[in-house]
């Protein structure tokens, strides 16, 4: 069979940044190739996923709803299967900004397909991007690596959407990186089924105080716990992190490895009538100190996540309350990147910015998610030393931030895109926030016979199709 070789726009990647950016690129009028080297779409979704609050953070600390386009629309479609829950506005996480909108991710990926026809996004899945073609600093398509071979696929505009900037390295962009001992801890993700959940609501209503609070500017510890106390599902919580007095005992005992604190989060399965719920251990296990791009070092990580996730297993069932008759559902099959490279772009984002809620007039999205709040490989999980957006607000995303230097013809969306190291944008919301515009802007300028970095001149249409796209730029803090 004869395959098409050009494109006007090709996405690197299909996670969670890949699949928007591919969308908005085909709605956006461009011909569009999605290439990915599993045979799959998700990424750390539903693959290597999915992340314990997925999705989550689409409202601010106000209330105020922030990201929804594609985002949104995916949440919308998949409550409307009965295989999503409504955003979650519960008492216990009113105002933390922290709010859940969970999907189930296996449906979440399925529907990804169906969208993938519906825009008339070609794929090339079992793909591996190897390398770049470049004329001078113009990158004009790709090398892939298939299991029939090498392929050369040419572009107008090439998007890096690998999460890890594999394709910007390739293409020349500088990145940037703290060295590997100072990388936050990488994590194998697994699920249980079998929980008895009024026995853990039980527990929670008697010992409140053992957990961690979301953070609600102006609500007392003791308010909480209050509300705590009376909670009677177990979809208000979210996460469930904490169990102070067991995690006590299991150091003690030397039964828990001391490389996380015991918690977990929620996904939900099945119709909306009779749904399961199933615990998923996303903090579980961390492994810190080794470089995401030594296959050695990522050899090790798979070897020892999976080891610590049989000793967070032993101790779920024989201590953690509704956990006795649990069996694992799910472990996934690799690893996950915590945090790599980002790209030097155009403009970095800092956590001045984040904590500043400061606006850019090439705003092409916003955030409300704390800058700096870094997992440690310890009892704590978290480091506490984040900052959240002034007045309770959201900052912008600037345009400016997915245009690496030195390299043309060429966008970055997802986690890799220039940000200091507070700054991460590395969130499900984020990620597809920055791939939906990435897409929309990489089809705008082959409609106009420009590069990224010369549509940085005026946004104007950028923003306009953005927001016909369902995109939030203006009008909330
Ligand atoms: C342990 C952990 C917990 C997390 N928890 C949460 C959470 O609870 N909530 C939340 O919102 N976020 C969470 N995140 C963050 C979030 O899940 C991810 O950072 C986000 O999904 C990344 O999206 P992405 O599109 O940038 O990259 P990815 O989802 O990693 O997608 C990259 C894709 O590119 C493909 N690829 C890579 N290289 C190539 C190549 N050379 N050629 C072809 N394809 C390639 C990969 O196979 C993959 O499908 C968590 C992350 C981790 C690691």
């Amino acid at each position: 069979m004869k395959h098409e070789t050009g494109y006007d726009v090709i996405v690197c990647g299909g996670g969670t940044s890949g699949v928007a950016a591919a969308i908005a690129s085909a709605r956006t009028g461009a011909k569009t190739l999605l290439i990915e080297r599993l045979g799959t779409l998700g990424g750390q979704m539903n693959v290597s996923g999915p992340p314990g609050f997925s999705y989550a953070w689409l409202f601010n600390q106000r209330g105020e709803q922030i990201i929804a386009g594609i985002v949104e629309e995916t949440h919308k479609r998949l409550l409307e299967m009965g295989y999503a829950l409504p955003h979650n506005h519960s008492e216990y996480r009113e105002g933390s900004g922290f709010t859940f909108s969970y999907v189930d991710p296996d449906w979440w990926g399925l529907l990804i397909f169906n969208m993938m026809d519906e825009n008339n996004v070609d794929l090339l899945l079992h793909a591996m991007v190897v390398d770049v073609l470049k004329e001078g600093d113009k990158v004009t398509g790709v090398v892939v690596e298939t299991v029939g071979g090498k392929l050369e696929l040419k572009a107008k505009v090439v998007i890096d959407c690998t999460g890890e900037g594999y394709v910007a390295v390739q293409a020349g962009a500088p990145t940037d990186m703290v060295p590997k001992e100072e990388l936050q801890p990488h994590t194998l993700a697994f699920t249980c089924d079998g929980v008895d959940w009024d026995e853990l609501l039980a527990y929670v209503r008697a010992h409140p105080e053992e957990f961690v609070y979301p953070n609600v500017p102006g609500r007392s510890a003791e308010e909480t716990c209050e509300i705590l106390r009376r909670v009677e599902d177990v979809w208000e919580l979210g996460e469930i992190r904490g169990f102070a007095s067991i995690l006590e005992k299991v150091m003690e005992t030397k039964e828990w490895h001391g490389m996380s604190g015991l918690g977990f989060f929620l996904m939900p399965k099945g119709d909306p009538k009779n749904r399961r719920i199933l615990a998923h251990l996303q903090h579980s296990s961390h492994v810190p100190g080794r470089s995401p791009y030594d296959p050695w070092d990522l050899t090790y990580c798979e070897r020892e996540t999976r080891r610590q996730i049989q000793i967070a297993f032993k101790v779920f069932k024989k201590y953690m309350p509704g956990f006795k008759n649990a069996y694992i559902t799910r472990v996934c099959p690799e690893l996950r990147i915590r945090e790599g490279r980002r790209i030097v772009g155009d403009y970095i984002l800092t956590r001045q910015d984040v904590a500043e809620a400061k606006k850019f007039p090439d705003v092409i999205g916003k955030s409300g998610f704390p800058a700096g709040g870094h997992h440690i490989a310890s009892t704590q999980t978290i480091a506490t030393d984040s900052v959240w957006p002034k007045d309770r607000g959201s900052h912008d995303i600037p345009y400016r931030c997915l245009v690496p230097k030195e390299v043309e013809n060429f966008l970055v969306a997802g986690k890799a895109i220039a940000t200091d190291r507070d700054a991460y944008h590395r969130f499900l919301q984020q990620t597809m926030v920055t791939g939906q515009a990435a897409g929309v802007a990489a089809a705008l300028c082959v409609k106009q016979n420009i590069t990224p970095r010369e549509l940085e001149k005026d946004l104007s249409e950028l923003q306009k199709i953005l927001q016909e796209q369902g995109a939030i730029l203006y009008g909330t803090h």
